[in-house]
């Protein structure tokens, strides 16, 4: 499997996190960085973009060194970036494409500046398989409020729908309530729930895990509504500290 991703030098998200979890479900990983970030916790210190040609030539070095079973694509942070991993992807189709979408670090550090959001919805949203927002991301990449209610939620990922990804996967981890609730939006209409007990612990990195774990899983061959319920257990065993 194929990891589109910046590192992350705390070691809690980005590259860093997707390769453990890579490791956990015993699934190859190979690799293209997009950036180098200097993290800690609490700042994101520096952010480092490696220039698009290198990104280009992982990518296609990567694709040619291996048969690949599925790609994650995580921060991206710059327009050029995204054109470089547009130009690289292998045809649609042949390979899932899971695409976390990511705007900010949970300590409030710009990923993604405005250009790059603006190319990733017009270039890379119709390119991929699955994208993977929160509620605050849904709401950011739309330009609106943070939904309140599963109704509204709904709404938002059907519009999300409508910039070309074959399926949103809204995950509920910020809303309120006992119940952690994923809504799976599909193009036919159909909206799964994928529901767990919420766990209290934050972590960081959940979003980059998630995605990588079902990338993960679409590699191995599972189907889409099966591998968005294995990767939740897996980050919920990651929150309870079993991971
Ligand atoms: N840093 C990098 C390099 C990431 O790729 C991501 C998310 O994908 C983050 C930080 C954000 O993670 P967190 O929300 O845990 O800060």
């Amino acid at each position: 499997m194929l990891v589109i991703a910046a590192t992350d030098s705390s070691g809690g998200a980005g590259l860093t996190r997707d390769v453990r979890v890579l490791t956990d479900l015993s699934v190859d990983a190979l690799c293209a960085v997009t950036a180098v970030t200097a993290q800690s916790d609490s700042r994101v210190a520096a952010v480092y973009h490696i220039p698009p040609e290198v990104i280009r030539a992982q990518i296609l070095a990567a694709c040619e060194a291996r048969r690949v079973g599925a790609i994650k694509i995580g921060m991206l942070g710059t327009r050029a970036t995204v054109e470089a991993v547009v130009q690289s992807l292998p045809p649609s189709a042949a390979v899932p494409i899971v695409l976390d979408p990511v705007l900010v670090s949970s300590s409030g550090g710009v990923l993604l500046d405005a250009e790059g959001r603006a190319a990733m919805l017009e270039r890379l949203f119709p390119r991929v398989t699955i994208v993977t927002p929160n509620v605050p991301e849904a709401a950011a990449l739309l330009n609106e409020k943070p939904a309140t209610g599963e109704d509204a939620l709904i709404r938002q990922g059907q519009r999300l729908l409508a910039l070309g990804p074959q399926v949103v996967l809204l995950k509920g981890g910020h809303s309120e309530g006992e119940e952690a609730v994923d809504l799976l939006v599909t193009g036919h209409g159909i909206v799964h729930r994928i529901v767990s007990a919420r766990v209290r612990a934050t972590s960081r990195g959940t979003g980059c895990a998630l995605a990588s774990a079902i990338a993960a899983g679409l590699a191995s061959g599972a189907p889409m509504l099966a591998a968005c319920q294995q990767a939740k257990r897996y980050v919920m065993d990651m929150l309870r500290g079993a991971r």
